[in-house]
């Protein structure tokens, strides 16, 4: 695949049709899942704060509910495209059903850049997004949640949206709420947190112990930061950070052999999780390009920021000592690039799996917000850990089971239960 041909929906398909063959799916039921259910595009007229009025274009695909409802965070991105939002719905239908949580897959996303709009934009955008597909939403239909550069706050604002047009109380439409307002404690370190739970069952089952472990991430946003600060606290050393520099508009890499002090990043990190390049060197960290996150002689990479970023051309740079990928992104690897992968003996834990912790723990939000009773964090931390734990391990022995490599076994076990459900349903 051409790297910059590279279309991320075209690629899920590619992975779908491999595990489907594998397993001999019927027709139908390949027709049925290669494809999403629904998909709703429209625009998104905004009058600006200078007085001027602007049309953004949004979507929400829903690529199957036939588990439960379809879930999925909205993106704002500037290079959103629709057949991105299609492969992140469909990877959600593989992750919820990965971690068996009663759910289905969609995902939205709105073309803009929330670095250069105003709160009162970015509010304007989330009602006219809700107002769009206010009839295809609901906690029993369709579930969104943040995603890439949406947060709390813009779950609130949709949610309120919501409320009004229906004029009843639905918390339950929306997960990622703020605490007080419907969130779930731990939600904020949910998907962080859920792909170190599975890198530390993958050491043990390598027999490493991550106290001996280093790593190297790509991303410094809301996974990659509390994936660090996990992983930090059971003892590896995290010694290299990539991230975007929107002011050179290419990303950077911030490097210290000693470990990376996460508070002392943190202090010179914006919102968005990019990192003050020159306050950063003051710190004493070096400044390196940002493909040089994946070269690094570590024992551990760990993609966290977007898709297609371990390809055919980067693959090749991962150094010898790398012994697990464990996928914090969704996508960021291509299908070229996990032959390099498996060429390498390296332990991949894919995204769907790795990443799983953020919609487990939304799961749990919707749970607690439709019996109007709250856990405490270190409950529904403790839960979290044990779904993750027990789909890594599902996923680790079919892999030994059928000796196939772990994105394949973890396709394998999600696809059959849709495949299931398609079928008990009498769809198919
Ligand atoms: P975020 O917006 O909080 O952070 C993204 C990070 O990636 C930022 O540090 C940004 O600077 C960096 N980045 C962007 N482009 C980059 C590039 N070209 N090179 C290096 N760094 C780059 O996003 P997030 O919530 O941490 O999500 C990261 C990934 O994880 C996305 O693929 C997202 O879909 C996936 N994910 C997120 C969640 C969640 O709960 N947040 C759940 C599942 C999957």
């Amino acid at each position: 695949m051409a790297i910059e041909s590279f279309n991320p929906f075209h690629m899920a398909q590619q992975q779908f049709d491999a595990v489907a063959d594998k397993l001999g799916l019927d027709q139908a039921t390949k027709d049925l899942l290669r494809n999403p259910d629904r998909e709703y595009h429209f625009n998104i007229p905004i009058r600006m704060d200078d007085g001027s009025y602007k049309v953004f274009r949004g979507f929400r695909v829903q690529h199957s509910d036939a588990r439960g409802p379809s879930k999925g965070g909205i993106r704002f991105h500037p290079q959103e495209t629709v057949d991105t939002v299609r492969a992140l719905a469909m990877w959600m239908t593989w992750k919820t059903a990965c971690v068996d949580i009663p759910l289905g897959g969609g995902k939205g996303g709105v073309v803009c850049d929330p670095r250069n709009l105003s709160m009162r934009e970015q509010e304007a955008i989330c009602r006219g997004w809700i107002r769009q597909v206010a009839r295809n939403i609901g906690p029993l239909q369709d579930v969104p949640a943040p995603d890439v550069m949406t947060s709390p706050q813009h779950m609130i604002w949709m949610m309120d949206e919501y409320e009004k047009i229906t004029g009843i109380k639905a918390p339950g439409v929306i997960t990622g709420k703020p605490i007080g307002i419907g969130g779930s404690l731990g939600r904020t370190e949910a998907t962080g947190y859920g792909v170190i739970y599975c890198l530390r069952e993958s050491l043990k089952n390598l027999g490493i112990d991550i106290k001996n472990t280093t790593a190297s991430f790509q991303g410094f946003g809301n996974v990659s930061q509390y994936a660090i600060d996990l992983y930090t606290q059971l003892g590896g050393k995290a010694i290299c950070v990539s991230c975007w520099d929107n002011q050179e508009k290419k990303s950077v890499t911030y490097r210290k052999f000693d470990g990376l002090n996460l508070k002392e990043l943190l202090s010179v990190t914006n919102k968005f999780g990019e990192i003050d390049k020159s306050k950063a060197a003051d710190l004493g960290y070096e400044i390196l390009d940002g493909g040089d996150w994946i070269k690094q002689e570590v024992d551990i990479l760990v993609p966290a920021a977007i898709e297609n970023q371990i390809n055919a051309e980067t693959a090749p740079n991962i150094a010898s000592t790398v012994k697990v990928i464990v996928e914090g992104a969704n996508g960021p690897t291509t299908p070229e690039a996990d032959e390099i992968i498996k060429s390498k003996n390296i332990h991949l834990i894919p995204d769907f799996l790795a990443n799983a912790g953020g919609v487990t723990c939304s799961y749990f939000e919707q749970v607690q917000c439709n019996m109007n009773y709250f856990w405490s964090k270190e409950e529904v931390l403790e839960k979290l850990d044990t779904k993750m734990t027990n789909a890594y391990h599902a996923v680790y022995e079919l892999s030994k089971e059928k000796n196939v490599y772990m994105r394949d076994a973890a396709y394998m076990i999600s696809i059959s239960r849709v495949a299931e459900a398609v079928k008990m349903r009498g769809w198919v």
